[in-house]
C-alpha cells in the first residue's frame, strides 16, 4: 500500500490541502479559510480532517499530516496564536484534535517556514545553504532555512521578521507599528495600490493579476515599481541581518515577479555593497508551496521518529 502524507496550509484568506508521497505531489485542493472556520472547535477540526481524508485514495495509507499556519504558532502546545489574521483557528488545540480525528501524528509550523522547507527541498532554492523566503500574501511571511534546518527564535518560536518600520509615517499596522513593512509591501498592499485604477467589479483576489495585464500603461507600471521599492526597503534589513545566498519570493504577489523586480533592484542597489549579493528567484511551487512543505515536514518528522 502506498504510504502518503498530507499537508494543510491555513492562510488568512485561502487554505490549501495536498497529499504527498515519496515520489511527489498526489492531489491538491483549495478552500476559503472563512468557510473552514464556521462552527465550534470540534466542528472545525472534523471539517479539516474530512477535507484531508478526501484527498487520500483508497489504495494509500496516510502516515502523517503537517499543518502550516499564518502568524505565530506554538509548536509545543500545537496551537495557532494569531488572533489578528487567523481568529477562527486561534487557541484551538489543533494538533491534538487532528491527531484524534485522523489517527496519525500531526505537526504544526509557521506557514512561511513550511513554504521555505518545500522550496529548499524540491523547489527554487533546492539545496541552498542559507535560503531566505518571503511569502507575499495577506501579510509577509519570512523564513530562513540554514543548512536545511528552520531558523528559530526563543522557545523555538518563529521570528515574525516582517514587522518593523520602513517609513516614519504611514498607517498603523495591526502589530502597532506605523509605517510597518508588512503593511506596506504585502500582496494586500499591492492590491490597495492597484485597486483605484481597476474596475470595481474585479474581485480582491484577481486585482494583482488584472493589474499586471495593464502593465504596459505607465501609471500601472509605476505602481509595480513603487511596490518593488517598498519590498526592497525591508529586504535590505533582512539581507543585512541574515546574509542569505538565495532569496525565494513566494505567495500571490510573486506571480508578478518580473513587474516589481526593477523597483526592488533599484531600492536594494543603494546599499548592496554593505551586505553582499545573493540570487533572487521566484518560487517554483506556486501557492501550494506551504501545503507541500507541511507534508514534507510531517514526512521528515516521521522519519526522525523512526530513527529514534
Ligand atoms: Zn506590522
Amino acid at each position: 500500500m502506498k504510504e502518503i502524507f498530507a499537508g494543510v496550509d491555513i492562510g488568512g484568506t485561502g487554505s490549501r490541502f495536498v497529499t504527498y508521497g515519496y515520489d511527489g505531489l498526489l492531489a491538491q485542493m483549495t478552500m476559503a479559510t472563512a468557510d473552514l472556520a464556521v462552527g465550534d472547535s470540534d466542528t472545525k477540526l472534523s471539517r479539516l480532517a474530512s477535507n484531508i481524508l478526501k484527498l487520500v485514495p483508497a489504495d494509500a495509507k496516510l502516515l502523517g499530516t503537517g499543518v502550516g499556519a499564518s502568524g505565530p504558532v506554538d509548536r509545543d502546545q500545537g496551537i495557532i496564536n494569531n488572533p489578528d489574521t487567523l481568529p477562527g483557528f486561534t487557541g484551538i488545540r489543533l494538533v491534538a484534535g487532528l491527531e484524534r480525528h485522523l489517527g496519525v501524528p500531526v505537526t504544526i509550523e509557521n506557514d512561511a517556514m513550511v513554504a521555505a522547507i518545500a522550496e529548499q527541498r524540491v523547489g527554487a532554492g533546492k539545496h541552498a545553504s542559507r535560503m531566505l523566503m518571503l511569502t507575499l500574501g495577506t501579510g509577509i511571511g519570512v523564513a530562513l532555512v540554514l543548512d536545511g534546518k528552520p531558523f528559530r527564535g526563543l522557545h523555538g518560536a518563529h521570528p515574525e521578521a516582517s514587522h518593523f518600520p520602513i517609513m516614519s509615517d504611514g498607517d498603523r499596522c495591526y502589530c502597532g507599528i506605523e509605517g510597518c513593512w508588512e503593511n506596506l509591501a504585502s500582496r494586500s498592499a499591492l492590491q490597495r495600490m492597484l485597486r483605484p485604477h481597476l474596475s470595481s467589479t474585479i474581485a480582491d483576489r484577481e486585482v494583482v493579476g488584472q493589474g499586471a495585464k495593464y502593465a504596459n500603461e505607465e501609471h500601472i507600471r509605476e505602481i509595480f515599481f513603487n511596490y518593488g521599492t517598498l519590498l526592497g526597503r525591508g529586504l535590505l534589513v533582512l539581507q543585512a541581518l541574515y546574509m542569505p545566498n538565495v532569496l525565494v519570493l513566494g505567495g500571490g504577489a510573486a506571480d508578478q515577479f518580473e513587474l516589481f523586480m526593477p523597483g526592488l533592484r533599484a531600492s536594494m542597489a543603494k546599499s548592496n555593497h554593505l551586505v553582499g549579493n545573493f540570487e533572487i528567484k521566484a518560487g517554483a511551487l506556486g501557492d501550494i508551496a506551504g501545503a507541500i512543505g507541511a507534508a514534507i515536514a510531517a514526512r521528515e518528522a516521521g522519519n526522525a521518529a523512526r530513527v529514534r
